[in-house]
């Protein structure tokens, strides 16, 4: 604790890495909204393919994978949506996406639990997102792979099993936005840092959990994200 603060400092959230002691330290984190055709076609929203779009959650929000956590206050309808997380273990400002990788120190399942009746709400009003999306204990997180134990991101299945029923399958290749192009266009807009996060969007199938539910995500070659609500 510093010796000038009013209280007791924050502890930084942090994960897992695989194959070391050490834990990865979590600054920020990133979402990227409808980066699946078929998901944003669910939800009734069309592809803009002129730029992804984002919105944030704080690093506070973190849940490292394997909890039970308490069914989410203030909703009626909180949806999850399986999807796949880069971590940075550089900096970056105005990168290109050829630059990109670089950035990049490894790879997770998530899982980004969102309010969904209060983010609808906020949709019609046209307010912003925070009440459905950013919230405590909002983006589950599995122990991170390293970047260089994965040779190419795409052919990677991701997968989401709410009590057993397989409800979300997609390919990586299926984003409309790449890593790499993501990590350049976020580049314009903030000096990407070690220990921020991307969640880069959720393939179709996403829906309600309930008091009780179990949810088991995969990405081929990552430790899976587990999350049990109570
Ligand atoms: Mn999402």
């Amino acid at each position: 604790m510093s010796a000038d603060h009013l209280f007791p400092t924050p502890e930084t959230p942090s994960v897992e890495i695989l194959g070391t002691s050490l834990r990865f330290p979590v600054r920020r984190i990133f979402c990227v909204g409808r980066n699946y055709a078929a998901h944003a076609a669910e939800m009734g929203n069309e592809v803009d393919r002129e730029a992804p779009f984002y919105f944030t959650k704080s690093a506070h929000a973190l849940c490292p994978s394997g909890q039970a956590i308490p069914f989410p206050p203030g909703t009626q309808d909180c949806h999850y949506e399986m999807e796949f997380v880069a971590a940075l273990g550089a900096p970056g400002f105005e990168v290109t996406a050829e630059e990109a990788p670089a950035l990049i120190f490894g790879y997770a399942c998530g899982i980004d639990l969102t309010r969904r009746d209060l983010q609808a709400a906020a949709k019609e009003k046209r307010r912003p997102w925070d009440l459905g999306k950013d919230f405590e204990n909002s983006a589950i997180l599995a122990p991170i792979t390293r970047a260089t134990e994965i040779a190419d991101i795409g052919p990677q299945r991701i997968r989401l099993y709410h009590n057993d029923a397989l409800v979300q399958d997609a390919l990586l290749s299926d984003m409309i936005w790449s890593l790499p192009d993501i990590v350049a266009h976020l580049s314009r807009f903030y000096h990407l840092s070690p220990g921020d996060l991307i969640y880069t969007g959720t393939p179709a199938g996403v829906g309600p959990v309930r008091p009780g539910s179990v949810l088991k995500g995969e990405i081929d070659g990552l430790s899976s994200v587990h999350l049990e609500l109570s």
